[in-house]
């Protein structure tokens, strides 16, 4: 036994944060730490079109007898053309339900490994998660730098580059919108050029999807995903309804890969399921259950956006709110305005950061990201005066 080689491990730093913030007596605290949508009253609540399903599932479910290592087969078939549109014709597509996006990505890092890709890019920054979730698949994750903080911006060229580089069968993470921790999304043109490189590269795309909605819109944000994995021999879509449906704790995601044709597409199939067989067995029921009511009910699909997209507005009203501090010392909030979904990333250093939460009690990742969603009209003023007594 080898126990002892174990060594006690750092607590997650996010988590950490949240206990800080919670401890924390000074009334005008501002959390822009934890990764969850807020409303103008600070709140993530249960959203009302889920409520309804919810009510409705209770009053109708008669059995929680075990489904299957797919889960629920409608959820998956109600939410694919929602998701890919006709990119990808239905014979070449295999869906499966998983627990939450990071299932997905965990079920198609093994898929990957199994079928014998050793590599996948990822562009840095990226969701702190993606790098151990590779690797504890057996893969090689190859970080590359595509995007510059200071500026806000995504390096497509470096990005290219990064493709140019990889070898035939290599996988490459790309995140389908609302990039996490940076907010910056590839724009259309560059989005057609890394389809068209991953196509003549033979390369194996594995777009991660967490935000639709809370970017531009419904259809906008699966566009890139969608041009790409049309072109593709081979590719994964790792998908999060923990954010656009506010399911977080539900564990509400899926899995499609993309195959050359309807055999081949069966034998992915079949390797899923062994796969979460081998996992979790079966996925949770209940997130997906509601998910599904919504999506086969036009009136609540109908409500549900609608507060998607209310959703959505905040966003883009407080990005517009942040971008107009303009520039505080050396630092460029114009480009705020930009950017898409929840997060962007402030080039501030690890000092900086600690000190802003030390002297105004603003909490953010170290790595200087920042919950779009934490603000308010109030705390963004606040949050330029604190910039500026941290420059001064
Ligand atoms: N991908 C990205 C980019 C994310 O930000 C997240 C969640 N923070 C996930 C995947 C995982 O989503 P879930 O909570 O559904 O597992």
């Amino acid at each position: 036994m080898a126990f002892e080689q174990l060594s006690l491990l750092p607590a997650d730093p996010l988590l950490a944060l949240i206990g800080a913030y919670r401890d924390d007596p000074r009334p005008f605290k501002l959390d822009l730490g934890v990764g969850v949508f807020r409303d103008a009253a600070g709140g993530t609540p249960v959203m009302r079109a889920v409520k309804k399903a919810e009510e409705r599932l209770l009053a109708t479910q008669d059995s929680k007898s075990y489904l299957g290592p797919e889960g629920d087969a409608g959820f998956v078939a109600a939410l694919a053309p929602l998701v890919l549109g006709d990119a990808v014709p239905a014979e070449r597509l295999a869906g499966i339900q998983t627990p939450g996006g990071t299932g997905a990505l965990r079920l198609g890092a093994e898929l990957l490994a199994r079928a014998g890709v050793s590599r996948i890019w990822i562009a840095t920054p990226s969701w702190p998660n993606h790098a151990p979730i590779f690797a504890a698949a057996g893969l090689t994750p190859e970080a590359f730098d595509a995007f510059d903080v200071a500026s806000q911006t995504l390096d497509g060229a470096a990005l290219l580059a990064a493709l140019d580089k990889a070898a035939p069968g290599d996988a490459v993470l790309l995140h389908g919108c609302c990039h996490n921790p940076t907010g910056i999304d590839p724009d259309a043109a560059l989005w057609a050029e890394i389809a068209e490189r991953v196509e003549v590269r033979g390369l194996v795309p594995f777009v991660d999807l967490a935000y639709q909605g809370l970017g531009d819109g419904w259809d906008v944000d699966a566009a890139g995903a969608r041009a790409v994995l049309a072109r593709c021999r081979h590719g994964l879509l790792a998908y999060s309804c923990d954010k656009n449906f506010a399911l977080y704790r539900e564990r509400t995601g899926a899995l499609w890969t993309v195959a050359p044709d309807a055999e081949a597409s069966a034998i992915l199939y079949s390797n899923l399921l062994a796969l979460a067989r081998a996992n979790w067995s079966m996925p949770p029921d209940h997130g997906a259950a509601v998910a599904r009511i919504v999506l086969e009910d036009a009136a609540l699909t109908a409500e549900w956006r609608a507060e998607l997209d209310a959703m959505r507005e905040r966003l883009v009203t407080l990005r517009q709110g942040v971008s107009a501090l303009g520039t505080i010392g050396s630092i460029d909030l114009a480009p705020i305005a930009r950017g898409k979904g929840m997060f962007a990333t402030l080039p501030l250093t690890r000092s900086q950061v600690a000190w802003l939460r030390e002297h105004h009690a603003i909490y953010m990742a170290a790595s200087g990201r920042i919950n779009i969603a934490g603000f308010s009209e109030a705390s963004i003023a606040r949050f330029g005066e604190a910039l500026k007594a941290l420059v001064e």
